[in-house]
């Protein structure tokens, strides 16, 4: 008999979800995580008095995460306290102008008009149109499988009013926002969010227009910061005897004719097991894991074709003061045609930006017992690369940081500089250190159409009998709530076949 039912390999949120309802469904279960705290992107660790978040600073579009307590007999608000954050964002403008949009879609619309009435009108309709199709989203295409069309026909069964949206995959994030919006400043609004995706305004698709609008449904943050969603995932787990070993690097899957058997750690110990749930990159999995010999030349192929996603760099500061801002997420934020040129001359050219794009994220605006009394945290996350042309990370992190204070002090945060008591630092190089993202890749693979939906790598192996996926290496892709549906679509496919 194996050692266990299921060994999920990493305790991301995606790995969690997954390993959790398997336990509940009365699997033994074990997850296995090369870090020693859980969570992965979504988690949180302590320095002097410090509490920051490792990557993820907020969730919106709950419903998934909802769902997947519910599958576990309990509520997501019962096991996590959600703070809704409301102003919504505050945008910083090149001349220091600021637009702040509450979470009302009628009083940002009322913000919007005053710049231009017509664009306050066209918001009106802009959201109309994307609650729609969140709704649709929420209910089909985000928590079922998509790997084959069969599946994609299944879900326009289930929600055939996502015919309505099927030009968004024609069309441009651009295309959308510039066709609902006129005024320079209202686009710089709507813009940036793109790159949460991971690519500039021309390159993605119309589809994700919808961020702009869907964080208007409510963004939270849970007390004690983001790593109580893992947390709550591993305790609800546990109760149904679920096991969590940290500091356990998992190297290899154990593969006999085509089926997964278990896995291998770093020490050599073997572990058995006849399911094998991966939360870690898609690529490592299969190349790495897996081994190429255990795969069928297309899928070695198909594999090997994946790009990686977007990567940043993430600063993380304590200050002694309360710094001048008026929301937990503000956007230092460009022009459209700023965010491409972006892209074309700093991103593909491996040259870091003169100016800081990026978010800037400030949870004791929430939850002041993050930090020590008087004292709040920031976490910077400027616009960044991995490849960076003639230098490397580890060369260009001091100056980057120092420059990064500096350049919002002048601006987007005055005083900063004069404030910060602490500094911490992840580079897209220290992010594929301490998680194993390769690249520093926050998403895995690239989410851009070709990589997204039946084209990313399939929650249930084609190629390999006993092995599913789970996070953001499979559909519906990045973000923790999309990460948690994932963790549901893998634990029902299971539950299907196995
Ligand atoms: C800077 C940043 C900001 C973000 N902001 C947001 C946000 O505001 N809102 C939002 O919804 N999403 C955000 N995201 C995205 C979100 O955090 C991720 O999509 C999500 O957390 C990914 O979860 P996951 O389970 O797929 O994988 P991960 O979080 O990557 O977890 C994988 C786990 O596997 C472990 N692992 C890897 N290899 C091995 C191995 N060989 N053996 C054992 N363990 C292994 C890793 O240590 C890690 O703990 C952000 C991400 C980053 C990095």
């Amino acid at each position: 008999m194996a050692d266990y039912d299921v060994i999920v390999i990493g305790a991301g949120v995606g790995g969690l979800t997954a390993g959790s309802i398997c336990a509940r469904r009365g699997r033994r279960v074990l997850v296995l995580e090369q870090s020693d705290i859980i969570g992965g992107c979504c988690s949180t660790y302590e320095r002097d008095g410090y509490h920051f978040d490792v990557g993820a600073s907020i969730v919106e579009e709950i419903q998934p995460i909802e769902m997947a307590f519910e599958t576990l007999g309990t509520t997501f608000q019962q096991e996590v306290d959600l703070i809704p954050c409301d102003p919504m964002m505050e945008f910083v403008l090149p001349g220091g102008e600021r637009i702040t949009y509450p979470v009302s879609v009628e009083g940002t619309g009322e913000v919007i008009s005053r710049y231009s009435p017509e664009d306050g009108r066209n918001w009106l309709k802009f959201a109309e149109y994307f609650k729609g199709l969140t709704e649709i989203a929420m209910k089909g295409f985000f928590v079922n499988p998509a790997s084959s069309l069969t599946d994609m026909a299944r879900i326009m069964v289930k929600t055939p009013g996502l015919l309505k949206y099927a030009s968004l995959f024609t069309k441009s994030y651009q295309d959308i926002v510039t066709k609902y919006f006129k005024s320079e400043e209202i686009q710089s609004t709507m813009s940036y969010q793109s790159l949460y995706v991971g690519l500039p305004p021309e390159l993605t698709a119309g589809l994700y227009a919808t961020i702009p609008y869907s964080e208007h449904e409510g963004i939270w943050y849970p007390r004690g910061g983001m790593i109580q969603i893992p947390a709550a995932f591993k305790r609800v787990g546990e109760k149904y005897g679920m096991e969590v070993r940290t500091d356990t690097l998992v190297k290899k899957v154990t593969v006999e004719g085509r089926r997964a058997r278990g896995v291998v750690l770093d020490d050599g110990t073997e572990i058995t097991s006849d399911l094998v749930i991966s939360d870690i990159n898609a690529k490592t999995l299969y190349l790495d894991m897996v081994g190429e010999e255990h795969l069928p030349w297309l899928a070695r192929y198909g594999i090997k074709s994946y790009g990686y996603s977007k990567s940043v760099t993430m600063l993380y500061l304590g200050v002694d003061y309360e710094p001048p801002l008026a929301a937990h997420h503000g956007v230092v934020a460009y022009p459209l045609r700023h965010i491409n040129d972006f892209w074309r001359n700093n991103v593909e050219k491996g040259v870091l930006p003169e100016q800081t794009i990026g978010l800037i994220c400030w949870p004791t605006h929430e939850d002041p017992s993050l930090a020590p009394e008087g004292h709040h945290i920031l976490s910077i996350i400027p616009e960044c690369f991995y490849h960076l042309k003639g230098t490397d990370w580890d060369r260009e992190k001091k100056p980057f940081i120092e420059k990064t204070i500096e350049d919002l002090s002048r601006n987007a945060v005055p005083g900063l500089a004069d404030h910060v008591k602490f500094v911490d630092c992840a580079t897209p190089l220290d992010f594929e250190r301490r998680l194993l993202l390769p690249e520093g890749a926050i998403y895995d693979l690239q989410q851009d159409l070709a990589s997204t939906i039946m084209f990313r790598p399939s929650a249930r192996s084609r190629s390999i009998k006993g092995l599913y996926l789970a996070g953001n290496s499979t559909h519906p892709g990045g973000g923790v709530p999309l990460v948690v549906a994932s963790g549901l679509i893998c634990a029902d496919l299971i539950e299907k076949y196995e």
